[in-house]
């Protein structure tokens, strides 16, 4: 790791994109019940042990017959044919279908040998111990082997993060286990002499901490382990004595707050004596005072204190770093067109990433703020479903249509 970056310089969002795809952990993997794979991500492709379905089923309640016996059925010249078994799902019938018979069948059961229609039971009627049939069957109804899926086949592609549709897809392709990667353990510290956690009492000049929590759940959801540290004051030794224990049980640390000029911004002070830095700050809005760096060889975010500030950076660095480093591919950010429909603040020469709402108001896609966009409000997270994604060479004005990160 290099420290050509702590000059007075802001590094842009590509630069420090590109570093930190230089900033490696060990990624192991591990066999897991696919009962416990949601949202893991997989270590290797799944192919389908089985075909889907595994063979020829009905997809209606009816009777299984054979569809030239029905041609020329009609109210005044019904088809009649004798019933010779009933096939319920999960049983295979022993009858084989020939011309004038006909089997009751339901849906997901085999179809019988021979039949090669199915007609739906309300198309039908029982008169004097006969199926009676007024219109011509169709050859629909019949699922056929292997149409979903055949045996073989490569259903998800290593790098997947398990949805529980997929869970659905791979139960159906006959495993009981998949390979994932081990969750990548990410430390998330706080640190701040004003921060309580929310149950407490407030005094004086104290805030209520709320930035590990975003984070921490953040983490989880994208498939990764995080262990959410206790507030840390504003020391140098307690810090010291948190980076030494993070980097003990875990492969990435988060830290928040303390990274910026302030008398008391100890993240950056004992990273400057103490630890390596390879980057400090970027030209982006909000969140510009992050540090990249290592703690006895463990990566480290210092992430800005402000809520905004902390989320944004994470969501726009680190989480696709951790997209890369894990090989992930279906949870990159998400971009959409919006039109902008009020005129915003931006600073030319940077990344600006307002929270906004989007909306479709009936016509087209509308994205507009809905709070104030300070970095220290944490209400415009939580009313914002998106963030607009301004370049630094963008202008922007009223009604343009412009990108937005969708925020899930
Ligand atoms: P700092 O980056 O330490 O200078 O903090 C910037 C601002 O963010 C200050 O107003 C802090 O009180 C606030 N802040 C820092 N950490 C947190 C946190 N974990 N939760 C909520 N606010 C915070
Ligand atoms: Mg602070």
């Amino acid at each position: 790791m290099t420290s050509k970056h702590i000059s007075n310089y802001l590094i842009s969002l590509e630069e420090a994109t590109d570093l930190i795809k230089d900033i490696k952990i060990p990624i192991k993997e591990e066999k897991i019940l696919l009962k416990d794979s949601c949202n893991r991500i997989l270590s290797s492709d799944i192919y389908s042990l089985v075909d889907d379905p595994p063979f020829n089923n009905s997809s209606m309640d009816g009777y299984a017959l054979i569809y030239s016996d029905t041609i020329g059925a009609s109210k005044e010249n019904p088809v009649k044919l004798d019933v010779i078994d009933i096939i319920s799902a999960g049983k295979k019938s022993g009858f084989k279908i020939i011309s004038g018979y006909a089997s009751k069948i339901m849906t997901g059961a085999p179809i019988p040998e021979g039949a090669d229609s199915i007609i739906m039971v309300e198309k039908t009627s029982i008169k004097d111990n006969k199926l009676e049939i007024v219109s011509p069957s169709f050859k629909t109804y019949i699922r056929f082997q292997g149409e979903n899926i055949s045996k073989g086949e490569l259903i998800l592609k290593k790098g997947t993060k398990l949805t529980p549709r997929d869970l659905g897809l791979i139960a159906t392709s006959g495993h009981n286990e998949v390979n994932v990667y081990k969750k990548i353990k990410i430390s998330i510290i706080s640190t701040g002499d004003e921060l309580v956690s929310p149950g407490k009492k407030l005094l004086p000049g104290q805030i209520y901490e709320s930035n590990s929590l975003i984070l921490e759940n953040i983490v989880n959801n994208l498939g990764y382990k995080s262990y959410r540290h206790e507030i840390i004051p504003d020391s140098i030794d307690q810090l010291r004595h948190e980076l030494d224990k993070a980097s003990e049980i875990s492969d990435v640390i988060i830290t928040t707050g303390g990274v910026s000029m302030g008398d008391f911004d100890i993240v950056r002070q004992i990273m400057e004596k103490e630890g390596k830095i390879l980057f400090w700050r970027m030209k982006i809005r909000p969140g510009s005072p992050p540090l990249v760096g290592e703690w006895i060889g463990t990566p480290l975010f210092g992430l800005p204190g402000n809520p905004a500030s902390s989320f944004v950076v994470f969501y726009v660095l680190i989480k696709p770093w951790l997209n890369f480093i894990s090989n992930t591919h279906n949870q990159e950010i998400k971009i959409i067109k919006a039109k902008i429909v009020e005129e915003i603040k931006i600073k030319p020469g940077y990344h600006s990433f307002l929270r906004v709402f989007i909306e479709n108001n009936g016509q087209e896609i509308i994205a507009y703020t809905k709070t104030h966009q300070g970095s220290g409000n944490v209400n415009s997270l939580s009313v914002s479903n998106g963030l607009t994604f301004i370049r630094p060479d963008e202008n922007v004005s009223k009604n343009d249509i412009i990108d937005v990160i969708l925020l899930d």
